[in-house]
């Protein structure tokens, strides 16, 4: 039988990848602490109405892309479930469940999920992903929809990579200027009706907004000088729009206003954005958010605005390592220590075990290497220091200690070695 293979379009993590996992997952906290967001986490999985509900009917999502099945039971109910594709949902359910509004606002939390999407793999997409998000709850000012922007901004920065990424910000409006909006796209778009493509033949009624997004040739002619939201706000959310605008300015933030980013969410309300990288290719949305006023309320909460992003975890790991601003993590032993011989064995063993003990990060050898091979193994492990153990040392008390970097060699003592040698590297 062939060995069996992982599924496409998931992942498998090596040592080197956890590494990268780590770094950017630190950074990641490190901005999120000092901004005050604390970190939530969530259920692999939750009932399927919370994201037909949370993320909305007419998107893709919800359309093609979830994981959902029954889980059999014995007796009770047979509620059909669903991997969590996103992290918002989820989030505003746990807000609701513990009546999070009852703690002053805004409430402000950050997580770090799997996300399960049935898409067909390609580089930077997945089936199983990950992404890191932040949510904002019971806050309208555009001052809260500016410090969402900035802390991904700032994360970029952190990573050397914030000139190597487009921040793009668009309103999409609210639920009332959208309705009047809508109508007049439908009247503009009515005479080529026939010539849109069939997804957004299904969008004219439910979401003709989305028609502006679509990639297809034919829709983007037919979209060209079609009236756009950002032209049709609203006077609050227009004010609520340039007051964003300033505040970036003031941080020196640099954006551009995109008017045809509409974003998948149905419950996204006045701020959408994008961050959008000029090197990975195809798949270049890196990290995407917006406000979400109704959402909280659809979702069965009190009347609570919201607003967050999703940055996926694996695109930017790939943008770190294609613009070479990945740090490279290595193993280091101080101590290897290389032997020859049954009593070395025993000795070695026991100055590994109380060494670890003290915090040395050490080994020895284990499957009865040469000495030769033992040595180019502590090379390869960049051990600092390795000790060399055969019967002659363990009769003398002495053995030779060898500085990899320098090669210099050092007799030692045996009976004192282990202090000797804290002191040596704690130096
Ligand atoms: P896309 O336009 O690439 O399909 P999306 O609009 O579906 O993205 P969101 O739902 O906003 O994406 O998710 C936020 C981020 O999660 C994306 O910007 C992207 O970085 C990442 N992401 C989304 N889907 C995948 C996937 N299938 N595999 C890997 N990363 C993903
Ligand atoms: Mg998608």
């Amino acid at each position: 039988m062939n060995s069996i293979q992982r599924v496409t379009g998931t992942q498998d993590f090596f040592p080197e990848d956890l590494a990268k996992v780590d770094y950017v997952t630190r950074i990641f906290k490190e901005v999120c602490e000092v901004h005050d967001y604390h970190q939530y986490d969530t259920p692999t999985f939750e009932y399927t109405r919370l994201f037909k509900r949370g993320i909305g009917e007419t998107t893709d999502i919800v359309n093609k892309e979830m994981f959902t099945f029954i889980p059999r039971q014995d007796g009770g109910e047979e509620e059909s479930i669903t991997l969590k594709p996103e992290g918002t949902a989820s989030i505003v359910r746990l807000y609701n469940q513990y009546s999070l509004n009852n703690k002053k606002p805004p409430l402000k939390l950050f997580y770090h999920i799997p996300c399960f999407r049935n898409e067909r793999n390609q580089k930077g997409r997945f089936k199983e992903f990950h992404q890191f998000g932040i949510e904002v709850f019971g806050s309208d000012s555009a001052t809260v929809d500016a410090e969402v922007i900035i802390l991904a901004y700032r994360f970029f920065e952190k990573l050397g990579i914030v000139d190597k990424i487009e921040l793009e910000i668009n309103s999409v409006g609210s639920f009332e200027s959208r309705k009047a909006y809508n109508e007049k796209l439908r009247e503009f778009l009515r005479p080529n009706f026939d010539n849109l493509c069939e997804t957004c033949k299904d969008r004219f009624e439910k979401n003709p907004m989305r028609i502006i997004d679509c990639k297809e040739h034919n829709c983007q002619q037919i979209t060209k000088n079609a009236p756009l939201m950002i032209d049709n706000l609203y006077e609050d959310e227009k004010k609520h729009f340039e007051k964003l605008k300033k505040l970036l300015d003031i941080a020196n933030v640099k954006y551009k206003v995109n008017p045809y980013i509409v974003r998948g969410l149905d419950y996204y309300t006045k701020t959408a954005f994008e961050f959008i990288s000029k090197d990975i290719g195809s798949q270049a949305t890196v990290c995407g958010g917006g406000r979400y006023d109704g959402l909280v309320a659809e979702l069965g909460g009190p009347d609570v605005t919201g607003i967050g992003f999703g940055l996926g975890r694996e695109r930017l790991i790939m943008m770190l390592d294609e613009l070479g601003k990945m740090p490279t993590f290595e193993t280091k032993y101080d101590l290897y220590i290389a032997t020859l011989g049954e009593d070395a064995d025993f000795k070695s063993f026991e100055i590994v075990n109380n060494l670890r003990q003290k915090g040395i990060v050490c080994d020895k050898d284990h499957v009865g290497k040469s000495l030769k091979a033992q040595m180019k193994y502590a090379d390869d492990k960049n051990a600092n220091y390795t000790l060399m153990l055969g019967d002659n040392e363990i009769a003398s008390g002495k053995a030779m200690l060898k500085n990899m970097k320098t090669s210099e060699q050092q007799e030692v003592n045996l009976s004192t070695f282990e202090e000797d040698f804290i002191k040596l590297v704690k130096a």
